[in-house]
This record gives structure tokens, sequence and C-alpha cells, in this order.
């Protein structure tokens, strides 16, 4: 990746120096009683801490900036979902020892270098990202997401809340509570920007009552990445609280917790297929999403599938909708087999940016199509059977020309065998026509040859995501024909 930003020499020697900055603080009681600020830490000119009244009980608080390549990686790692241009290589860290936050009010103030913000062009905004701990009943992950902050070009500070879920004790060694920071610089208007409020409590009670709509999948709806929508929808309706997305408060803590997908509680073994088309971009092993797979799609958005037990796919490679990518686990630091399911937006259409609920995304998209078996030798007198994805889909009556059709295909690639059952010359002579916008992978809707008796041929067909005509042939319509999964 080219995110990386190499920092000044000078500039970088005085942040290593303060590598552990906690005698330097300076601790600042609050002169002014109108903002109810007791309490300040500072980090020299460069960050500033501001603690009101009843945010904290503990005096064991340090501040510090650390240059942390391993939790680098895991940002860089993720940086491409929030459309990154460069980030700040040093990683803000605030611990509250052994206490948590009592509130949802304390805010940091941080000074942009003149150096980072020339990196800034006018198009894009600075953006303040911390590692968010979830943990439900299904999983556990720590993963950077984007939190509200805003930029203010006078004085070159960004201003961000820190609500009580940006602090977990279960990362660091001796148990105390962190909050992690990180700031990037990407295209587009920061989009907690316009919703800044002076404290956390009205911040997340607009992010509450911000719902997702069709808009926020780019106005088109995105597939199930089960396979047919019923199997998604059959889930999401006896989904518990945890697995869906969303802020919820902690039922012991009190305080809010996130969960930035859906968890679908399919059991080990379920294929899973890729929501709309695009390239995949992440296909590897973490500790904590186990086996997983981040897809940009054509228009900007992307999506994650975690904690697979294969991995079907290759970084680099492109998919269509609605292929098959991996099949689903228990991988990654989780409690049982299930798929966690993100979809992430561009900001192109709308104000948002990073994960959103991918629920009211979730569209029926599938195809219909058919296929015709002609029996084309001298003497009509054979009979061949048509498998997709090696299930039956139909059999043809001894010397016709038959048609399938098949309602409920899945955008993608399948495969599809035709076997000579009835051969009493034993040379089958077929023609096989494909419909409805179905191709060959070679982009022809039309094969013919000939096949001995109980041999089969098989070939790879691609259902497109769009059926444009409906086909007038067919001379068998089987209505209870599935597809072959
Ligand atoms: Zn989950």
């Amino acid at each position: 990746m080219k995110l990386k930003y190499t920092y000044p020499v000078l500039i970088c020697l005085i942040l290593l120096n303060i590598v552990s900055c906690k005698k330097r603080n300076r601790e600042d009681e609050a002169q002014s009683s109108n903002n109810k600020i007791v309490k300040e830490l500072h980090l020299g000119d460069s960050v500033k801490v501001n603690f009101p009244d009843g945010s904290i009980n503990s005096l064991d608080i340090s501040l510090k900036i650390v240059k942390d390549e391993e939790r680098e990686a895991l940002f860089n790692e993720m940086a491409w979902l929030f459309d990154v241009e460069h980030y700040w290589p040093y990683t803000i860290v605030l611990d509250l020892g052994k206490n948590q936050a009592l509130d949802d009010n304390i805010s940091m103030e941080v000074k942009i270098s003149d150096r980072f913000k020339k990196l800034k062009k006018t198009t894009s905004g600075f953006e303040v990202f911390a590692q968010i701990y979830q943990d439900n009943a299904n999983e556990t992950l720590d993963n950077f997401q984007i939190i509200p902050s805003k930029y203010n070009p006078e004085t070159g500070t960004i201003l961000l809340e820190m609500p009580r879920y940006l602090f977990t004790d279960k990362r660091s060694k001796n148990k105390t509570f962190e909050a992690i920071i990180m700031i990037g610089i990407s295209p587009g208007e920061n989009p907690a920007f316009s919703v800044l409020q002076k404290n956390a409590k009205a911040l997340t009670a607009s992010a509450a009552t911000s719902k997702t709509s069709l808009m926020d999948c780019e106005a088109s709806p995105i597939s199930c990445p089960l396979g047919l929508l019923d199997k998604c929808s059959e889930l999401l309706a006896q989904a518990d609280a945890d697995d869906l997305f969303g802020v919820r408060v902690h039922p012991v803590l009190k305080y809010k917790k996130q969960h930035n997908g859906i968890d679908f509680k399919v059991k080990e073994g379920t294929p899973i297929y890729a929501v709309r088309s695009g390239k995949i971009k992440v296909s590897q092993f973490s500790n904590t999403a186990g086996n997983f797979i981040e897809i940009m799609h054509d228009n900007g958005n992307k999506s994650r599938y975690l904690h697979l037990s294969e991995l079907l796919v290759k970084p680099g490679q492109d998919v269509l909708a609605g292929q098959l990518i991996g099949v689903s686990g228990k991988t990654g630091r989780v409690t049982g087999a299930h798929l966690h399911f993100e979809f992430y937006t561009n900001s192109s259409l709308n104000n948002k940016k990073g994960p959103v609920d991918p629920f009211p995304c979730l569209q029926e998209q599938n195809a219909a199509g058919s296929i015709t078996v002609r029996d084309n030798g001298n003497w009509a007198d054979d009979a061949f059977e048509v498998f997709l994805d090696g299930v039956s889909i139909g059999k043809t009556d001894i010397g016709a020309a038959n048609s399938i059709a098949m309602n409920n295909l899945r955008p993608g690639k399948k495969s599809l065998t035709l076997k000579c059952v009835i051969a009493p010359d034993n040379e089958g002579t077929y023609e096989i026509i494909l419909d409805d916008g179905l191709k060959f992978s070679d982009g022809s809707e039309r094969k013919s040859g000939i096949l001995q008796q109980s041999k089969s041929i098989t070939w790879e067909i691609i259902i497109p995501t769009v059926i444009k005509t409906k086909s007038n042939i067919s001379l068998m319509k089987r209505n209870d024909v599935k597809e072959g999964r």
C-alpha cells in the first residue's frame, strides 16, 4: 500500500522522545466553571484531553503518542475500507488506568502538523479513527472505525469526542482502559462534521436515529451472501439482538457497544457468495476475523465476510455477483460457527462512510433462464439429463427438443452437465442452447456434439445479473425446478 506517510525526521525525533509522556503531562485544573472541565491532560502542543466533571474517578491517567507497527499494520489493513489516502503513522493512546470512563463526554484536541496538513487535498478531509473493541455473544473483533470529529482550519486542530465504548481493558497487558486513536486523510467531507455536537450524548442519539436506507447501499440492492434471499431473511427473522448491526447498550456496563455487521448463524460448511460483482481485495487469515474476504465492488462499495473455514478466491481476482467465494466456519475469535457480514458504502451518494446496516440493502436479485436440449441425430432416439452444479434439473424425452426453465438462479458461474441417458446406437447427438441471457463461459450460447450412453460433458456457464428478455422457447416447463444447490 502507498498509504504510509513518512514523517519528517525532526518531528519524528520529538515524537519518539515522548513515548511515555506521563511525567511531562501538564495536568491543569481548568479555570472556567462554565464548561465544567475539571481536568486537562496535555502532550506538549500536540494533544490535549478535556475531562468534564464526573467523567472520571481516577488520577492514574496517561496520554502518549507511540509508533506501534503492529497496530499500524492493522490500520493499514483496514484503511482501504475507508478510502484513506494518507495516515499519520503514530498512535495516540489515552489510558484511564483501572477505571472505565464514567460518561461519554471526554474530548480530545489534536494539533495537525503543517507537514501532515499539506497532504490534504481540497477535496479531502481529516478523519479520526478509533480501534473499537466489539464483543457480542458470537465473536470478538477489534477494528478501526471512523469516529465523529471536527477539524478547525484556523487553529489546525481536530476535536473529537470520546464516548465510553472507545475505552476497553481487554487489550492492555495490565488491564487498564485504553482508547487508541489514529488520524487519516480521505476523500470527501468528514461525514461526522454535520452531526458533531458539544457532547457525545447528542452524537450517539443522532447516530441511533439515522437508519440505513437503500440510498446507503448506493441505491442498488445487494444479494444475500448465503445464496437465496429466503435464507438470509429466515435467519434474520430469528436473529438475536447481538446478531444485528448497530449500537446497543451493554447490559452490564450500560455503555454503548458497536457491531459493524450482521451475524448469520449458519452451520460450518455453508457456501458463501459475493453479494455484488467486484475485485477481491483481501483473502487471508487474521487472529480475530479468522479467514476473511474483502471485496471492492464496481461502485466503490465494499463487503467483508469473516470467520470462514475455506477461502476459495485470491486477492486481485474478479468475481461476479453470486459467485462462490468461500465456505462458512468458526475461525478467529468466535463462540460458534457463523458468518459475520459487513457492507461499506463510499460517500458519493450519501454522507456516510464506513459500515452500514446491510439488512435494508438485501433484496432479491435472482434471475430466470432456460436451457434447451435437442436430439440432433439422424435417429431421434436419444435422451439426456441436465445437471446444474451437480444437481439434476431435468430430463429430456426420447428424440425430442426439450427446454428446461429455471427460476431463482443466482447470478454468477455455475457448472452445467449434460449426460446421455439413452442412446441405442451409442451415439447421443445433442445440441444445447442457453437462453434468457445465460451464456457459456466462452461467450457462446450454443454447443453441439456426440455423447456415448451414460457419458457426460460439463461446461461452465454464466448467469447474468440482469436478464434481458424472456424466451418463448419452453416446450417442457418445469415449475418445480430449483437452483442446483
Ligand atoms: Zn458479527
